[in-house]
């Protein structure tokens, strides 16, 4: 809230929700732990930790290979959890998901498939603000396609350039490849216009939805992308598993990724079929126990009314930017309208990682550096930016932790 007042949210108990985080009431150089590296990864509920447990200790074999009892079982697990994200993404069927094992696998996924058929001179599009994990997979087509790769430029506060986006599209542009919402600006990029956009030139789209998906349940129908990726361990679930959203068409064009067990509908000598997605893309052993436990953090998220989650996380960035405003020593980056709750900051004649290190000496988990995002980094005019990304689980008391945490670390650089 503008006067900074902590908002007292009557549809969502941030101190109930934290309480059921175990982590969260462990003690950090002698002081409570006050986690806000969220973006990075977030904590894990008492509901995930206990369905991992539960699997191992009660329902577990490998997926669809038996005719055994356990297998039946976790493979029905496995399926359902399948159903879960496709219900968060609002995918039309479960068919469209393709389980892998993090955001960065997802895209690296598409750009293989697409690199297969992309000629010299075809041109990639993606934004100055992307993580690493959405520019260095098209970088290699670059480098070994012959692709070109165009820049969605970022203004000043954060937002995407709409009109120079307009402008690089054009009869070679074959992927649009960008964030729904920036991991260090907190930028929300309008990803159904730049959707819209793409396709009236004839190319694909694939929406980075790492940041995006946690920030509010995506609804890829309404957005239209062809591709859309969710890495599972900033959604409250464990690390080890993410998912692909494909248009039925958009996967039924990607070829094989990977060749092994399960992706397969007939091996001989001398000829091959592959299964048909999503299971061409799923080789091997997947990451059964880390896909149900996805499931089952994306079913406890559900039990919340999510407008309400990202109210509460909004009115804790905007507590703790209300005190940092007006100091000469900190500059903030990023401050689009309608951004998620992300702070990233640089402080005058420090650097980051001193900052994030005394920071942590007082409980406070914040991170440092370039943010996988090293491009974004040089656009902003900074070599490196301290952030607090904000949870649920984030409090009012968290947020003036962090900032008493910050002022006293900066004096150490007066
Ligand atoms: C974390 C993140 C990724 C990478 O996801 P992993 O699952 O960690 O590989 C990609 N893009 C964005 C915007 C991210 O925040």
């Amino acid at each position: 809230m503008a006067d900074g007042t902590p908002l007292v949210m009557a549809a969502f108990d941030p101190y109930a929700a934290r309480a059921q985080f175990p982590i969260l009431s462990r003690t950090v150089n002698g002081k409570p732990l006050v986690y806000l590296d969220n973006a990075a990864s977030a904590q894990k509920p008492r509901a995930v930790i206990d369905n991992l447990v539960a699997q191992m200790e009660g329902s577990y074999a490998n997926v669809h290979r038996g005719l055994h009892t356990l297998s039946n079982e976790a493979t029905d697990a496995f399926e359902a959890a399948r159903e879960t994200v496709a219900r968060y993404l609002n995918a039309p069927s479960p068919e469209t998901i393709a389980w892998t094992k993090g955001g960065t696998e997802a895209i690296n996924l598409v750009a293989n498939g697409i690199g297969l058929s992309i000629e010299p001179g075809d041109e990639i599009i993606v934004s100055e603000m992307e993580h690493h994990s959405n520019i260095v997979p098209w970088h290699l087509l670059r480098e070994r396609r012959g692709a070109v790769l165009k820049w969605i430029p970022v203004l000043a506060d954060g937002s995407l350039d709409m009109a120079a986006y307009a402008e690089l599209l054009g009869p070679k542009t074959r992927m649009v490849a960008v964030t729904h919402m920036s991991n260090v600006l907190g930028t929300i990029n309008p990803v159904a216009e730049i959707t819209r956009l793409a396709h009236a030139a004839g190319a694909r789209v694939l929406i980075d939805g790492c940041q995006g998906a946690v920030h509010a349940a995506p609804d890829v129908q309404a957005i239209g992308c062809d591709f859309y990726v969710v890495t599972g361990h900033k959604l409250y679930a464990p690390t080890g598993i993410g998912a692909l959203y494909g248009t039925a068409g958009a996967l039924e064009s990607l070829p094989p990724y990977q060749g092994g067990g399960e992706m397969i509908e007939t091996v001989e000598k001398d000829r091959i079929r592959y299964a048909k997605p999503p299971h061409r893309f799923e080789a091997g052993t997947p990451p059964i126990i880390e896909a149900i436990g996805l499931g089952a953090a994306l079913e406890w998220l559900s039990g919340f009314d999510r407008a309400a989650i990202a109210a509460h996380e909004h009115a804790l960035y905007q507590h703790a930017v209300s005190r940092l405003e007006g100091l000469n020593w900190l500059r903030i980056l990023g401050q689009a309208e309608g951004k998620g709750a992300i702070l990233a900051f640089t402080v005058a004649d420090a650097h980051a990682h001193d900052i994030a290190q005394i920071m942590d000496r007082y409980g406070v988990a914040v991170r440092a550096g370039l943010h996988c995002a090293e491009p974004l980094a040089k656009r902003m005019g900074v070599t490196s930016s301290t952030r607090a990304s904000f949870a649920l689980y984030n409090t009012v008391e968290d947020t003036d932790a962090f900032v008493d945490a910050l002022i006293k670390a900066r004096e150490f650089f007066v």
